[in-house]
């Protein structure tokens, strides 16, 4: 995808903190932070939303899951605890159409990545 951000951010051609990657997923802290922690966890193939997953692409939200957990663990907030949210189209405010879930937390400790 040319012009999409994520896929720019994931090609390394627009700069970004990278927290996590592995073969399928890819984290990097949210440019304009709304929480101590907030991280976007986002997976290599370009799905523009929800509303765009395909059956096949199954195991890749399970691989979207997984890091997610695994960031929050990396990030130190795994046993405080966290928020996962996904928005989906303009009305549920999706800004950028390539899925992606934030992770948002570190307020119990004030933690900053
Ligand atoms: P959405 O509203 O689509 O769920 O979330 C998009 C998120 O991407 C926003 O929280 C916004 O701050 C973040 N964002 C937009 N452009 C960039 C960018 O170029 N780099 C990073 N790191 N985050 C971005
Ligand atoms: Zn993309």
């Amino acid at each position: 995808m040319e012009n999409c951000v994520f896929c720019k951010i994931l090609r390394k051609e627009i700069p970004s903190e990278i927290i996590y990657e592995n073969k399928k997923v890819i984290a990097f802290k949210d440019l304009s932070p709304k929480a101590p922690v907030h991280l976007l966890v986002v997976p290599k193939k370009h799905i523009a939303s929800v509303n765009d997953i395909k059956e096949e692409d199954k195991e890749i939200v399970g691989e979207l899951f997984l890091a997610a957990r695994n960031v929050a663990k990396i990030a130190g907030i795994q046993d405080e605890g966290y928020k996962l949210a996904i928005n989906v189209g303009e009305g549920g405010g999706q800004e950028v159409f390539h899925l992606h879930v934030h992770l948002l937390g570190g307020w119990k400790n004030v933690k900053k990545l």
